[in-house]
């Protein structure tokens, strides 16, 4: 059997907004100076932000590159088996308060859904992240996919295998897009990576 995959992501348009002063912290401490990227290696930081969220699904911290998601969902998607596939951490509002029921996370593995050939993309030249933005119909470069249970979409979101997909349909998820992914041999955006 084929398998087939299926691209999670942020359907509002209401990012949530880094708190102002745990930004400037974070900038001067814990972020790449290129990309302004937290780091994907150690713990997940805490990330600050400015209001109580909105009770989307998923979700993104704007210009931090991270997302955040209901626990729900996140424990849906791997039926509890949350260390296999994600390292999580915290949200927390101006007053410094941990904001319930939702995480940030940051998994293990990563995948790129890729664009057409007006896609953008530019490597860090500090930290080597590949920054991509996808414009256009989604997909995914076949040779890259395999083995792929759940991982995270580096442009924002996730990508998880159809039997993982399957688990969200017994109720309905605020702000959750879901849509198949085509999967092509060769990329048409121009960005050769292995
Ligand atoms: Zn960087």
């Amino acid at each position: 059997m084929k398998m087939r995959y299926y691209h999670l992501f942020p359907t509002t348009r209401n990012p949530a907004s880094p708190d102002p002063a745990w930004l400037a912290e974070a900038r001067a401490s814990l972020m790449c100076s290129g990309c302004g990227s937290l780091p994907r290696t150690g713990k997940v930081p805490d990330v600050v932000v400015q209001r109580n969220p909105d009770k989307s699904a998923i979700n993104v911290v704007y210009g931090v590159y991270i997302c955040y998601a209901l626990t729900s969902l996140l424990d849906t998607l791997c039926q509890g088996e949350f260390v296999p596939f994600f390292q999580l951490g915290r949200l927390l509002n101006s007053d410094k308060e941990v904001v319930p029921d939702v995480r940030t996370f940051m998994c293990h593995r990563t995948v790129l859904v890729r664009g057409n050939e007006k896609s953008t993309f530019r490597l860090c030249p500090v930290c080597h992240r590949l920054l991509y933005c996808a414009v256009g119909k989604r997909y995914l470069v076949r040779r890259h996919t395999a083995g792929i249970v759940i991982a995270e979409d580096e442009g924002g979101g996730l990508v998880v295998n159809e039997l993982v997909a399957g688990r969200l349909s017994a109720r309905g998820w605020k702000n959750l897009g879901l849509k198949k992914l085509e999967l092509c041999d060769e990329p048409i955006d121009g960005l050769n990576i292995a």
